[in-house]
């Protein structure tokens, strides 16, 4: 029945030059998302509005969910299209969309008809009007309501004339890609993709990096990983994924420092070689999926003692949610299932049954100086075996 669908975007505080560059961005995410649609889809912008035009062969479910994806689109209009071939036949065509549209025909509804064509022969009021008045004619349990109208149908009036009534709505957001890049540490839980998630959601493109610690973590916890990137690139677009062997480096700290550090050490140490990643991918920060209070090494006290080692800024946008919260998005985007499948973590394979809670940067500082011998050598290890992936959701 839909031949177009109409989408709306939101403009506030997107003006001037910055419009442009938001628009476009949004054209071309539509178009990557669409991508992996059966069916044959254009995607245009006319007058401050971008269209996805359809084919007759498409999957309807399908489209729509593929632009709930999109960040940066608002909602999601199924428009019909018909041929401007007079007053009376515009008429039964709205008729007809009502019939279809609807499945039960009492509501109250108004009719607002802008035409981007003005040599039509009627004004948009009085288009309005006349089609009000043939709908109640057909429909006698509508009622126009100028004020508060349940359904208002929009007539567009082009070389060809569209008509719509529905909005679904998107996601929202900016369009991945309208602001610069982040390096997400992505490990196989449940807050982390979360996390991507909603940094992209801001425009962000996303490189990843995830750390392992084979033979401890297996290659299914790998996989794991490598499918909840895919999960993100859903919404992120292609997600660039730096696979780290950590098992060294986790072995020596464990080695050379009091296992109730171990966790922070470590998690310094991942921060510190993601910043090396990140750099060399031109990300502008770091995203992690913390939130404070929810384990020992996400006190105030051990963040910040992580955070020390950064000089990029670090983003956190869970920082204030409970885990209700992120379980409820982790949901939303498909990411739960995958997170909650019980391979093992290289956090918790060498984890202390005390990690300490209130860390002390000076004697976390001293600590590391045990390290001092080997680990620069290891850290250099890991960056040069590191492998990278392309994750997409074709790929
Ligand atoms: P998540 O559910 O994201 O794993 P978590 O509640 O298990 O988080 P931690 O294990 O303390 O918390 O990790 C905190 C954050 O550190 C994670 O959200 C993630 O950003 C990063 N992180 C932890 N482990 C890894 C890893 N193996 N590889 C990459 N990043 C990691
Ligand atoms: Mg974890």
């Amino acid at each position: 029945m839909y031949h177009a669908f109409l989408i709306k975007y939101g403009e506030i505080g997107v003006k001037g030059k910055n419009r442009h560059i938001f628009e476009d961005t949004l054209v071309s995410q539509i178009r990557n998302a669409l991508e992996p649609v059966e069916g044959t889809f254009t995607v245009r912008k006319e007058n401050g509005r971008i269209y996805v035009e359809t084919g007759t062969d498409y999957d309807y479910d399908e489209l729509v969910e593929a632009l709930q994806c999109v960040f940066g689109i608002v909602g999601i209009c199924p428009v019909v299209l018909v041929a401007d071939e007079g007053f009376d036949q515009l008429a039964q065509a709205v008729c007809d969309y009502v019939g279809k549209a609807y499945k039960e025909h009492h509501f109250t509804f108004k009719v607002v008809t802008r035409r981007a064509r003005k040599n039509y022969p009627m004004e948009s009021m009085e288009v309005s009007a006349a089609l009000g008045e043939r709908l109640l004619e057909t429909y006698p349990g509508l009622r126009v309501d100028v004020h508060q109208p349940q359904v208002v149908i929009h007539i567009e009036i082009r070389n060809q004339i569209n008509i719509y009534s529905h909005t679904i709505p998107g996601p929202g957001g900016m369009p991945v890609g309208s602001a610069g890049r982040g390096m997400l540490l992505l490990s196989g839980g449940i807050d982390s993709p979360v996390a991507g998630y909603m940094i992209a959601k801001r425009g962000v493109r996303i490189d990843a990096i995830y750390f392992h610690a084979p033979p401890y973590t297996s290659e299914r916890a790998k996989q794991k990983v490598v499918d909840l990137a895919k999960a993100v690139s859903r919404y992120a677009g292609p997600v660039r994924l730096h696979i780290v062997n950590f098992t060294d480096i986790q072995l020596y700290i464990y080695d050379k420092c009091p296992h109730d550090q171990l966790t922070i050490i470590m998690r310094r140490y991942m921060m510190k070689l993601a910043e090396h990643f990140a750099a060399e991918d031109e990300d502008l920060g770091l995203i992690t999926g913390e939130s404070i209070g929810q384990v020992a090494s996400q006190t105030m006290q051990s963040l910040a003692v992580t955070n020390e080692v950064c000089t990029m800024p670090v983003y956190r946008p869970l920082i204030g949610f409970d885990k209700q919260e992120i379980v409820n998005i982790a949901q939303k985007i498909k990411t739960y299932e995958t997170s909650i499948l019980p391979y093992e973590d290289c956090c918790t394979i060498f984890v202390a049954k005390h990690p300490v809670t209130r860390p002390n940067l000076k004697s976390i500082r001293k600590s590391e100086t045990h390290l001092a011998e080997k680990i620069d050598m290891l850290m250099q290890e890991a960056i040069r075996t590191a492998e990278t992936l392309r994750v997409a959701q074709d790929s």
